[in-house]
């Protein structure tokens, strides 16, 4: 059995290394350490190790994480879930960005709540590029009108996209659904308009920095597995 520090030391490594592997800067790309269902101290632990960074997908889980940890002062978290408008409130005073935003309701709905909580949210469209039945993320068809509904949005600053790719795909496969939000992003104006592409998780976030990736979402090699 290894220990979280080895494991996220591992993962970064790893990281490190497949940046390497294709002349990316290895600075270029974060890690958003996924800890849903993971206690507050599993993140504690990570923290000591020196991670920042924490995506969690579910909003009470986030409230309640982050008062339990807010002595953490430089804790940064991503809120990764499906967002429902009325859980907007428990995660506005604690996220630095938003990554699942996915219609222009949801964006002018945070837009709103943003502005009475008088403060800039960054956000992340997140699209469904491999258009299948999954519930979440616009079509890519209709990323291009989201985009422009942002300029809109006087508090939210679309910072990037995000996929999440069908499951039970080997890293192989998913890495055409990675190529595919590199190239979406490219033809709605490139990494000078959207820096950020998150893509890639456990089993395939080599592959995802290899497509772009500048922030890939880890959890289970670095918790280990969820119930
Ligand atoms: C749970 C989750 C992850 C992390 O998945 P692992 O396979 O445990 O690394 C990444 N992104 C999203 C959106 C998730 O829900």
């Amino acid at each position: 059995m290894t220990s979280l520090p080895e494991r996220l030391a591992s993962v970064r490594q790893r990281m490190s290394d497949a940046a390497v592997r294709c002349g990316r800067d290895p600075r270029e790309v974060k890690l958003v350490a996924v800890s849903k269902t993971h206690p507050a101290g599993a993140i504690r632990e990570a923290y000591d190790a020196g991670q920042r960074l924490f995506g969690e997908n579910y909003a009470q889980e986030l409230r309640g994480k982050a008062e339990e940890l807010r002595d953490l002062q430089d804790i940064e978290w991503h809120f990764i879930g499906h967002l429902q408008r009325n859980k907007i409130k428990y995660v506005l005073p604690s996220v630095a960005l938003v990554e699942t935003v996915d219609s222009m309701r949801l964006a002018e709905e945070l837009d709103g709540q943003a502005r009475k909580a008088g403060r800039v949210l960054d956000c992340l469209l997140q699209v469904n590029v491999g258009q299948e039945e999954q519930k979440s993320g616009c079509e890519p068809g209709q990323a291009l009108q989201i985009v422009r509904s942002f300029e809109e949005c006087a508090n939210l600053r679309l910072r990037g996209l995000m996929t999440i790719p069908p499951f039970d795909l080997e890293a192989d496969q998913t890495r055409l659904f990675f190529a595919a939000l590199a190239r979406l992003r490219e033809s709605l104006g490139g990494a000078s308009l959207l820096p950020a592409l998150s893509m890639g998780m456990s089993h395939d976030f080599e592959a995802a920095i290899e497509e772009g990736a500048t922030l890939v979402r880890v959890g289970t090699a670095i918790f280990g597995g969820r119930d």
